[in-house]
């Protein structure tokens, strides 16, 4: 692939899927890439550190150093108080429990280009026009017959490309490449299927849920 696979530009650099704020060291080896220019691998960077702390945030239902589990987040409140001070800002507790308001621009750029992402790697089918939809949220929200479609992958009528990863997923002998794969095992899992339509779902950090379609 010889352009960026977020927005069909020159290829300048190579930009990890999932980005590395979204798992934790030691990072599991040979990290899925993709080709991208300087500009899409830099301007999302702060939404993708935001979204990070979001959800780690809402998982445990707190702003404060104690509560958070994932070291990297409490690496990150320490160097960023304007951050901290934001996210306990959208923090609200009520009878019902604890919730967070969502800066939802910022959350759907950054699944955007990890669905955008997954789908160059595995499917070898950039797509940089807009999603058919796209879905953020727990995956305890979702009713059960919803998160039963959601973690069952989808039927594809398509076969791979020779060469495309998912091809090479196809022929492979480990039982559980047809569908999620676990990039890091209770941090990160994605699935990419050719379709039609074209699905890409992500889970992150067993809380939340992402599904994005092409038609
Ligand atoms: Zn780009």
């Amino acid at each position: 692939m010889a352009f960026c696979v977020y927005c069909g530009g020159p290829t300048e650099t190579r930009d990890h899927v999932p980005s590395r704020v979204l798992l934790d060291e030691p990072y599991p080896p040979q990290l899925p890439a993709v080709p991208a220019c300087k500009l899409c691998n830099e301007t999302l960077s702060k939404d993708e550190v935001y979204f990070a702390c979001l959800i780690e945030c809402a998982r445990v239902g707190s702003v404060s150093a104690q509560a958070i589990q994932r070291e990297k987040i409490r690496r990150i409140f320490q160097e960023s108080p304007a951050l901290v001070v934001r996210l306990t800002q959208a923090r609200t507790e009520t009878d019902n429990g604890i919730s967070f308001a969502v800066e939802y621009e910022r959350v759907k750029k950054v699944v955007l280009k990890l669905g955008r992402g997954h789908v160059a790697f595995e499917l070898n089918e950039p797509k940089h026009h807009e999603p058919h939809t796209l879905s953020v949220g727990p995956l305890m929200c979702m009713p059960e017959d919803v998160y039963g479609y959601f973690e069952t992958p989808p039927h594809s009528s398509i076969w791979p490309e020779v060469g495309s990863r998912a091809m090479q997923r196809f022929v492979s002998l480990n039982p559980g490449s047809a569908g999620w794969i676990i990039v890091q095992p209770g941090q990160y899992r994605y699935l990419a299927s050719a379709g039609p339509p074209v699905v890409v779902r992500i889970v992150i950090s067993e809380y939340l849920g992402c599904a994005i379609t092409w038609n």
